[in-house]
């Protein structure tokens, strides 16, 4: 197994590798998208030992999969409209993560959910939540995350002074699970790497090849250099999230999925804002959905709102009213007021949400309550709908199907195989200490490079041990080491500066000032990793600064089409 690293120099490899298929030599599986769907089916398929190709029109998870509300969760809303199904896998698929395939990824995370009438609503809620837990809970098996538990008025205040006096009468704490989204995507790619797969982001599709009437791969650019080539592939797993129809189309399919955009907003507040115990959420019932108000390291991300998106799918922002919304929400349960002042960081996704109906044609189709894979084109199948969570059952299910009969010859194992970074980082927790003590940094430091690289720390502290500058903080970034940013270009595939800042890194929403202070600093440090000059260096400072700055302006306008016309100017 080789040890997924996306260097700039695998890159070359994989597009050397992908231009080099042919109609006599495709390759089996090629995957269009690598958010967390085309992530984890580009993992599905090379761990069954097949021949697989995945690319990203931009980053890896650059799309809805590093906007999400970072939660690994049954849903428990699911619940509420009796969806015991849904529900019972994605705890499933909850559990495998946190025990087995991701624990250095996935942690667990306690939500307090208020109620304001004793009797109905501890019944109530009471019984669900309860429910929740059962499903969870295997005879003979360790659970993954603690029991809830009630807490009277007097229990709740101790434990979550943050919330308002009259907001509640009581509250059960039931736990979850919580993960950094666009590093889990990056992390799943690594994976599939490590089990030979093809990977190169900022590579675009834009045609399909067809050979009779199969489709027989595609058609792609690479962003950075300009070229175009084609990819040959036996089959095409089409993971195109929002942008499933766009593909179809570009594929001149006679069928198709029906993808839908909804927008859903978070902000971003500072951790002393919100008094609780650590590590302690909230989530309350809105008029139309859920509000999460989730723990994060130094600050708390609360969401989210859901309104149809109808402009550009590349360009989801959020505008004034969402943000009032999201404030005027949370200080319905807040002892403190939060203002406008108080947000330090704003991110919105666009979630795919599938229509029940397909765009035309009786082409094969495999419909859940969740996820819908189908059949677009012979050879070429889509997949989209679902959640975060259960990415790993999508996946599986995407890649049986393009296999057909052939699957049953070649069973998924992704139930069985760990992600990069999770084998022994038991034992690696242990020496938390150790480490602090030799490199000097505290152990909370320590335990945050864990949760984010696992076991793959150790690249870093060869890193460190080769020049002990960058083991020290990056400057306006404190919170990262300048080796996070130099791994980031050097084995996590990061192209451009964004990519880093916005997803190696989340300093978007993490810090007021969106990332910009950091911005020279992490571009004269991968200058040299990704061969860079003066004037290359400038241009993305550049271009990342004024992309944050129309995203701060957006964030004042009342409108969904003037916030994505600021933004969608910085974007190409
Ligand atoms: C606000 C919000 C909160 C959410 N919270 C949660 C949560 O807490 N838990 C949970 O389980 N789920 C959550 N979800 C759902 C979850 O985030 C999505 O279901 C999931 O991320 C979708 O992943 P995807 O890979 O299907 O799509 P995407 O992540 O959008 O991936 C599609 C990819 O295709 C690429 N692409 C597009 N065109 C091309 C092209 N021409 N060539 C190559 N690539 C292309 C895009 O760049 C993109 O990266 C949330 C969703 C939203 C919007």
């Amino acid at each position: 197994m080789r040890n997924g690293e996306l260097s700039p120099n695998f890159r070359d490899q994989a597009l050397e590798t992908l231009k080099k298929t042919s109609a006599a030599d495709p390759l089996d599986v090629f995957v269009v998208g690598g958010g967390v769907t085309g992530a984890g089916s580009a993992f599905d398929a090379a761990t069954r030992g097949l021949k697989v190709g995945v690319v990203d029109a931009k980053d890896w998870a650059s799309g809805t999969s590093s906007r999400s509300s970072k939660l690994m969760h049954g849903g428990l809303r699911y619940l509420e409209m009796l969806d015991f199904k849904l529900v019972a896998e994605a705890l499933k698929e909850r559990d495998l993560l946190l025990q087995h395939t991701a624990p250095h990824l996935v942690e667990p995370v306690a939500f307090v959910f208020p109620f304001e009438h004793r009797l109905i609503d501890r019944a109530f809620i009471g019984s669900g939540v309860l429910l929740y837990d059962t499903m969870a809970t295997r005879p003979g098996r360790k659970r993954a995350v603690p029991m809830h538990r009630h807490l009277g008025k007097k229990a709740l205040s101790a434990h979550f002074p943050g919330l308002a006096d009259d907001a509640a009468v009581g509250a059960l704490e039931y736990y979850d699970a919580k993960v950094d989204d666009a590093r889990f995507v990056m992390t799943l790619v690594r994976s599939a790497v490590s089990y030979g797969a093809a990977a190169a982001n900022h590579v675009s599709v834009i045609g399909y090849l067809h050979d009779g009437d199969q489709v027989a791969g595609v058609r792609a650019r690479d962003e950075i250099s300009g070229e175009e080539f084609d990819i040959h592939a036996r089959r095409t797993i089409l993971a195109g999230g929002v942008w499933t129809e766009e593909q179809q189309d570009l594929a001149k399919a006679d069928a198709g999925l029906k993808v839908l955009a909804s927008k859903g907003v978070h902000i971003t507040v500072a951790e002393d804002k919100i008094k609780a115990d650590p590590n302690t959420g909230i989530i309350s019932k809105t008029e139309k959905s859920v509000l999460f108000v989730i723990p994060w390291e130094g600050y708390w991300v609360i969401g989210t709102t859901d309104t149809p998106w109808n402009e550009d799918v590349d360009a989801p922002v959020a505008t004034s009213q969402d943000i009032d919304y999201l404030l005027e929400h949370a200080n319905d349960i807040l002892a403190d007021k939060l203002t406008r002042d108080d947000v330090i960081g704003v991110y919105s996704g666009l979630r795919p949400l599938l229509q029940p109906v397909v765009k035309e044609g009786q082409a094969s189709t495999k419909v859940s309550r969740e996820h819908t894979v189908m059949e677009v084109e012979p050879a070429l199948a889509a997949i989209a709908g679902g959640k975060f969570t259960t990415y790993r059952v999508m996946a599986e299910d995407a890649v049986d199907f393009v296999l057909g009969d052939d699957a049953k010859d070649r069973r998924s194992l992704t139930e069985s195989v760990p992600l990069l970074g999770a084998q022994g980082v038991g034992a690696l927790r242990r020496g938390e200490s150790g480490i602090a003590e030799k490199y000097g940094w505290d152990e909370e430091r320590v335990k945050r490079l864990i949760r984010r690289y696992g076991t793959l720390i150790e690249d870093l502290l060869d890193l460190v041990d080769e020049d002990p500058e960058l083991g020290q903080p990056l400057e306006g970034a404190e919170r990262y080491l300048r080796v996070e940013a130099h791994y980031a270009a050097a084995a996590e595939g990061a192209v451009h500066l964004g990519d880093i800042l916005e997803r190696r890194m989340r300093l978007n929403y993490e810090s007021r000032d969106r990332g910009k202070n950091a911005a020279e600093a992490v571009a004269a440090i991968v200058a040299p990793v990704l061969g860079w000059d003066a004037e290359h260096e400038a241009a993305e400072v550049e271009k990342f600064n004024a992309h944050v700055d129309a995203q701060v302006a957006a964030e004042s306008t009342e409108d969904d089409a003037s916030a994505a016309a600021l933004v969608g100017a910085t974007l190409h």
